[in-house]
């Protein structure tokens, strides 16, 4: 008889909680009344669809798809698409006010959006696939719109579905219409650089804070959990900086060589293994979750959320964490990191670097437009590095960690904003 492993002990029961929690801990600090309070709180408007889709059996199945605009205080709303079977609208309710205290954290003129489609992208074909972003994009069509709302990817779409989406969109609206929509292949006015800048703003972000530490890049070590677009761009661009990278994990496992990994090896090995390390034999497997508690300096989760709890923050030695993944610390493990002196960068500035390319691809498009390469990833550290100094010294004046210092910001931002605007 085979028995399964127990499931990891989560902190939390929803993404909404979690994210309200660190709200509330910000607010304290703010002078912020119980009516903007509650209208920071709520989504501004929150869509739920169906979308018949014709599957490949010739059935008709009934997908139920959602768009949360939690904020256009800012400007236009601004968040992924994600297609994942366990979308819910709670959990898109928390994605979308995450994306609207990153964008105000990295000061970009966004407001904060989130859609979802419950579905499983892994058992669909790339006809379904088509079928289901176009009916949902038909659906949306008032919705979305460039200086309303623009979708990008998340998990589960990618450049291929962000193209069928300016498609459908174009046709529906009568013009071609990049800007509706980032995360585009690079020929239909996708940006140079968005691949890679979410890994590159990890990277920032945590040179930056060695920098405060007192760590030096080239004597460092780093453990990378989630070796899909994040992790690795991360790895790779912290290898460069002079970074020993001695772990890294993925769905297939965790794997380790304390005289560091070479992560062109890494990628190239993932690349023609189905996208897995499985079986990568410059380093020894080892147990997926001890990646987290492993003596190295930089921890960076860029997996999933709610990896770091308080059933493991005690045991977790490196002496800072750069979250590349949404949520990867439970709001209780924050106290436990607290206590031990451990910095956190926080998910909404550590991966910004993504929403910031995005606006950069939606101002090219704006513009008719190509920047280079160079231009791009000027722009990107510059902006990273302004907000995590913004960041840093707002820790410093109130005497919190850097993640609450985050939501004073962005959320004194969008107050501030609201009250200029007047409300509507
Ligand atoms: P991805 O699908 O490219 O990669 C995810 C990686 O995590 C894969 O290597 C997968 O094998 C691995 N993984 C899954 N479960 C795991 C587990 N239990 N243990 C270890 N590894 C596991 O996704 P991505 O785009 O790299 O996104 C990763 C995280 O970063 C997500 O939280 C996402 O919301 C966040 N994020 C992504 C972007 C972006 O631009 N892609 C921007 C901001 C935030």
């Amino acid at each position: 008889m085979q028995y399964l492993e127990p499931a990891p002990i989560k902190d939390r029961s929803n993404p909404l909680e979690s994210m309200m929690s660190r709200f509330d801990e910000a607010v304290k600090i703010l002078d912020i009344s119980d009516e903007m309070y509650q209208i920071l709180k709520v989504p501004s408007r929150q869509v739920i669809v169906g979308l018949p889709v014709t599957m490949d059996n010739g059935r008709i199945k009934v997908f139920e798809g959602y768009r949360v605009i939690h904020s256009t205080i800012l400007g236009p709303g601004k968040g992924g698409v994600r297609f994942d079977p366990d979308v819910t609208l709670e959990e898109v309710n928390a994605l979308a006010a995450w994306m609207t205290w990153k964008c105000a954290v990295v000061d970009i003129p966004f407001g904060g959006a989130k859609g979802g489609v419950a579905c499983n992208p892994r058992e669909m074909s790339a006809g379904e696939m088509e079928r289901l972003i176009r009916v949902y994009t038909t659906k949306m069509q008032d919705i979305f719109g460039p200086d309303k709302d623009i979708p990008a990817p998340d998990m589960g779409t990618g450049p291929r579905e962000m193209a069928w989406l300016m498609d459908e969109y174009s046709k529906a609206k009568g013009m071609t219409t990049h800007s509706v929509v980032t995360g585009k292949p690079l020929v239909l006015g996708g940006s140079k650089g968005r691949v890679e800048a979410t890994g590159r703003g990890v990277m920032i972000s945590a040179i930056v804070a060695m920098e405060k530490l007192g760590i030096k890049p080239e004597l460092s070590t780093i453990a990378v959990q989630g070796f899909g677009n994040v992790g690795s761009w991360a790895a790779k661009l912290l290898e460069d900086k002079g970074c020993k990278v001695v772990a890294l994990s993925d769905i297939s496992g965790a794997y380790y060589n304390e005289n560091g990994i070479s992560i062109v090896d890494a990628m190239e090995y993932r690349d023609q293994h189905n996208g897995t390390l499985e079986g990568f034999a410059e380093a020894e497997k080892i147990d997926s979750d001890s990646l987290l508690t492993l003596d190295v300096d930089v921890l960076i989760p860029a997996a999933k959320e709610d990896v770091i709890t308080r059933h493991n923050a005690h045991e977790i030695k490196a002496k800072l964490i750069v979250e590349g993944a949404n949520g990867p610390t439970s709001a209780l493990a924050d106290e436990i990191l607290k206590e031990k002196g451990i910095i956190a960068v926080p998910d909404i500035l550590a991966n910004a670097g993504g929403v910031t390319v995005s606006y950069f691809e939606w101002v090219q498009n704006r513009m008719g437009y190509k920047w280079g390469l160079d231009r791009i990833n000027r722009r990107c550290e510059r902006a990273i590095k302004n907000a995590f100094n913004h960041v840093y010294e707002t820790s410093e004046k109130h005497k919190v960690t850097l993640r609450t210092a985050a939501y004073i910001i962005a959320i004194d931002k969008v107050a501030m904003t609201y009250k200029y605007r007047g409300g509507y």
